[in-house]
């Protein structure tokens, strides 16, 4: 077994001095992205992590997204963002399903330099909650910049337009009142060329994700005079340019979008020059343990 003080030398060896691993720390620091990377060179030495815990200015934006989030309770949260001491300024949260109102305007209380609050799918989350963090942060004529609350439920008209107040200016938050069902939801702009004249709020295909059909891809309109593929994740539709440069199941030819290729099966080949190669989901179960079963099944 290891003694810790052997732990020690190797890691003196590691990193000459705590110095080396504040430089290791200042060249990396641009590319730390998420709390699980940061978290991830905690563990390459215990300088890096002295370094990486007294570097308050890592800790003034905290982004917690997959795999973290679903474990992200008030209190980690409360502990990750003491660690700015009082200086965050972006507070990025993705799907962490386990932040309460009460946990979000604690740090909020304790940080009032926040300027960016991104909380999309926290669906502990509620709007009064989030107006009352906005309204603390308001206060000293601080501006927030961005508010971010897709998948946030029970948004109305009226908390929008109470948040409107103290983010007026044009796509500060994220949703917006669909003109077509009058919900509050996200409106994607399309990128199709002739939508794209005249002014955004007059644009005849402006609709959330549900009233109007969209390429999940890149979200330009697809009407009757347009050609719609459908892709391999169940219910999602395509333009035929993002159809053509996805890649696809070797069985069905079907593509996942790029937000649902996770659920590809990757196979794995012998021949290291072959070309990478997936099945979709039907496809993999269908087929069982072995693929060319599905091929069978299909003759
Ligand atoms: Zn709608
Ligand atoms: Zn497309
Ligand atoms: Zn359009
Ligand atoms: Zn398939
Ligand atoms: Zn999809």
């Amino acid at each position: 077994m290891r003694t810790e003080e052997k732990e020690e030398e190797e890691e003196e060896e590691q990193w000459p001095s705590s110095r080396s691993a504040h430089e290791v720390l200042l060249i990396v620091l641009p590319y730390l992205h998420s709390l699980h990377e940061l978290l991830s060179m905690s563990t390459v030495s215990r300088s890096l992590r002295d370094a990486i815990r007294d570097e308050t200015a890592l800790w003034t934006k905290i982004v917690v997204e997959l795999p973290l989030s679903s474990r992200l309770t008030d209190d980690v949260l409360w502990e990750i963002t003491s660690k700015s001491a009082g200086k965050l300024n972006t507070l990025i949260l993705r799907q962490c399903l386990r932040i309460t109102d009460k946990g979000l305007r604690r740090v909020v209380d304790a940080n009032p330099l926040i300027r960016k609050i991104i909380v999309p799918g926290c669906t502990e989350l509620t709007p009064e909650g989030i107006i009352g963090c906005v309204e603390s942060l308001s206060k000293n004529n601080h501006n927030i910049e961005t508010l971010h609350i897709n998948g946030v439920h029970r948004f109305t008209k009226d908390h929008l337009s109470a948040l409107s107040t103290y983010l007026p200016q044009e796509g500060a938050i994220d949703v917006e009142v669909c003109p077509k069902c009058d919900q509050v939801m996200m409106i994607p702009s399309c990128s199709r060329a002739s939508c794209k004249r005249g002014r955004r709020h007059e644009r005849k295909c402006r609709g959330c994700w549900f009233c109007v059909l969209r390429c999940r891809e890149c979200a330009v309109c697809l009407g009757s005079d347009t050609e719609i593929q459908e892709a391999a994740c169940g219910g999602d539709s395509l333009c035929l340019e993002c159809w053509l440069v996805l890649p696809k199941c070797r069985f069905c030819n079907k593509p996942y979008c790029s937000s649902h290729s996770s659920l590809r099966h990757d196979v794995v080949t012998a021949d290291p020059s072959a070309q990478p190669t997936f099945e979709c989901q039907a496809c993999h179960y269908r087929a069982g343990t072995n693929p060319y079963d599905a091929f069978d099944y299909q003759i």
